[in-house]
């Protein structure tokens, strides 16, 4: 079979390419690079953008989801990216590419789904285009949201002595994943279904989000959508640090532990390399750290985790070393198991180089 040409520069390669090609940030905007573009609206108040597309076949399997899922997982995706700029989402644009099996009862099912979120988050959806597809249903969702200049979060903000935190359990996405590949998503193991929805029905932390943005001690966020491994490579190299993350850490559900043991997974692994979790990875002030939890779960209700440390790239003594690590651009993100160095050979998802 014929590598994908992509494969060498990957997903990641090609969006670095695409921001040189189109060289044309200006200092007041955030184009390419975070989660959202920042669009600044007057003094104080900036927009912001993100886009995400879903195709059958590469993001989901047309059979092993149901419409309603389906519609709300279009939308909660996108509902992720404007939490971790800890804005508050607003308007919503829907393209769909559709084919034959998308008949008008599915459609009415499909759209249930995405109006029950939309509804939740008070959200409207303003505008879109429709077309046909032959082969493929193809759905692109654009979402808008809200924030300040001071309380936009961006991957490039987290500073060396930063806790970093996630808002909630990993792996659990990537585990229903796998049992829909494999097949096995028909057992009625309570567990198994718990991993199969989180898959295909994911809850973005919309209020998560909001809340996180106007704590000013909370510095980085950014939403795992790829992975642990991947996206807090993306904070390490944009903010220019090093990101050491504990896999003792990582928060495991019970459910997930007990399918992978049944199936002889490594659930450390899903956690940090299969992805689609969309909670949220966030750097705070150590000092605020025990506060910042604290109101969390008063406020929102769930549980901040502590998975990891901000070091600055030029404090050599904090090094573990010679570790195993991830070079980013930027930055580094390095894995230890209760405090040695640990290699993890999986990687976060990317398009073009893995599958
Ligand atoms: P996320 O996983 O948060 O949705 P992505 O990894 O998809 O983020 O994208 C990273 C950044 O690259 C974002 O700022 C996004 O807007 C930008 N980007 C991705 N694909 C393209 C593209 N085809 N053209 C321009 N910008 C892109
Ligand atoms: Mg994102």
């Amino acid at each position: 079979m014929d590598e994908h040409p992509l494969k060498q520069v990957g997903e990641f390669g090609l969006i670095d390419r695409i921001q040189t090609w189109f060289n044309e940030e200006t200092s007041d905007l955030l184009g390419i690079g975070d989660d959202c573009t920042v669009i600044p609206r007057g003094d104080d108040e900036v927009e912001l953008v993100t886009t995400d597309l879903l195709i059958e076949e590469t993001h989901f399997l047309f059979d092993k989801i149901t419409p309603e899922e389906l519609g709300h997982k279009s939308l909660a995706v996108n509902l992720s990216d404007i939490a971790a700029m800890g804005g508050r989402p607003k308007h919503v644009w829907m393209s769909i590419g559709l084919t034959a099996r998308a008949d008008l009862p599915w459609l009415e099912r499909f759209f249930t789904g995405m109006h029950d979120l939309a509804q939740r988050h008070g959200v409207r959806l303003l505008g879109g285009d429709t077309t046909k597809s032959q082969k493929h249903l193809v759905i692109n969702i654009m979402v808008t949201g809200e924030t300040t200049r001071s309380q936009v979060k961006l991957r490039s903000a987290a500073r060396a002595g930063d806790i970093v935190f996630v808002t909630g359990t990993l792996g659990d996405s990537g585990g229903g994943l796998q049992l829909l590949l494999e097949d096995l998503h028909e057992t009625g193991d309570p567990a198994e279904q718990k991993l199969i929805r989180a898959h295909n029905r994911p809850d973005a932390v919309v209020d998560g989000g909001i809340w996180l943005g106007k704590q000013a001690g909370v510095h980085a966020l950014i939403d795992l959508s790829d992975g642990i491994s991947s996206d807090a490579g993306h904070v390490a190299n944009r903010s220019g640090v090093i990101i050491d993350i504990e896999l003792a850490d990582l928060p495991l559900s019970t459910e997930l532990r007990q399918v992978a043991q049944k199936r002889g997974w490594d659930p450390v692994q899903l956690a940090c390399s299969a992805g689609e979790d969309y909670a949220l990875m966030g750097t705070c002030d150590a000092g605020g750290w025990d506060s910042l939890q604290k109101s969390y779960k008063e406020e929102i209700g769930y549980d901040l985790h502590a998975v990891g440390v901000v070091r600055n790239r030029n404090d050599t003594e904090q090094q573990p070393s010679p570790g195993p690590r991830r070079l980013t651009e930027g930055g580094e993100v390095r894995f230890l198991k209760n405090g040695k160095p640990f290699d993890l050979s999986g990687r976060g998802y990317d398009h073009f180089k893995s599958g």
